[in-house]
């Protein structure tokens, strides 16, 4: 069986120990930590042991090696992330601030993640694949989107699969542009992985079972909506199930969404039913969210297990 691969920006993250607004006076800093949603997802694949590869770029600096470093010891297949001489690996620094949200400085302007392009190896990689999951920041980005919508018919025919995890603003959606090409990738979409917030944003109004209803009858065959620590629920044509949370204490939630995404989809890959892959998403999701830095937390399936042998399931 062909990989899981993904397509995306690959950044460090550098943290203030401390909670704050900003980054206006000098300040404890823990980092660089290995990031981006599309690595963190694809780490998450490497980990549970599952055929992984990633089409990127980073630059040929202590960044990006630092990335490809833990990926390639993770079992992620880096051979398509191009090491471009002449660019930055992008960064971002990182604050809580005390209720919980987060103040961002990104240096991506230029950045490599911004020269992904449809190299031969990116091309082998993608024409290998047997699952594509696409994440919706790279669809602004023209030759991601390129490489995303040449790939999806040639895998859809060789019997592959697609996820769909939308991480997108509003901005973005009210975009005539923007929205098209979502609606385009949906069409193709087998699991979608949206956050409440996300889901009511496409349905435009719509309840969440009405939204949930037209996805369904339009081709999408399950939907699993990420609830943060109240956990998730699946939806497909057979119905619904609800899965609570673990409890524990957040420290640093980002990546949650993608470690928790990463292995539901693993799971359900390797024939678990929806009840054991969601049990161990959000396992993977909980796990992620006590450690700092967003990739630190992501697990093997002996961590996931040992957690949920110790854990305390949150009450609905
Ligand atoms: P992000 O964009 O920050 O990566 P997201 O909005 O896509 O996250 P969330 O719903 O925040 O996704 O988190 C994904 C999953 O991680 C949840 O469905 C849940 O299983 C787990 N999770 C997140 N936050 C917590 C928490 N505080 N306690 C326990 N589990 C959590």
């Amino acid at each position: 069986d062909g990989p899981v691969v993904t397509i995306g920006e690959i950044l460090v993250e550098i943290m203030a120990t401390t909670l704050g607004d900003g980054f206006l006076e000098p300040q404890s800093l823990i980092g660089p930590f290995p990031s981006g949603a599309p690595a963190i997802f694809i780490d998450q694949v490497g980990k549970l042991g599952a055929p992984a590869a990633i089409v990127s770029a980073v630059g040929d600096d202590d960044f990006g090696t630092l990335n490809l470093d833990r990926l390639r010891k993770d079992g992620v297949d880096v051979s398509a992330v191009a090491v471009l001489p002449g660019a930055a690996t992008g960064s971002a620094f990182v604050r809580y601030r005390a209720d919980g949200s987060r103040a961002f400085v990104f240096n991506m302007r230029d950045s490599a993640a911004g020269k992904i392009a449809a190299t031969a190896e990116a091309k082998a990689v993608l024409a290998g694949a047997a699952h594509l999951h696409v994440m919706g920041s790279g669809l602004p980005i023209p030759a991601v989107h390129g490489m995303i919508f040449a790939t999806i018919p040639d895998l859809k025919a060789r019997g592959g699969t697609v996820s769909f995890d939308p991480n997108v603003r509003r901005e973005t959606l009210r975009d005539a542009e923007g929205r098209a090409a979502f609606d385009r990738v949906l069409a193709v979409t087998d699991l979608f992985l949206p956050s409440g917030e996300e889901l009511a944003m496409f349905a435009e109004g719509a309840g969440e079972e009405d939204a949930v209803a037209h996805l369904l009858a339009a081709g999408v065959r399950e939907i699993v909506l990420k609830r943060g620590a109240a956990g998730a629920s699946h939806f497909d044509r057979d119905g619904r199930t609800d899965m609570p949370g673990f409890a524990v204490e957040e420290i640093d939630p980002t990546g949650a969404g993608d470690s928790f995404g990463a292995t539901f989809l693993v799971a359900r890959r390797a024939g678990l039913p929806v009840e054991r892959a969601l049990r161990y998403a959000n396992a993977a999701g909980a796990r992620t969210v006590t450690i700092k830095g967003p990739m630190e937390g992501t697990s093997t399936f002996a961590e996931l297990d040992a957690f949920i042998a110790g854990a305390i399931v949150r009450s609905p």
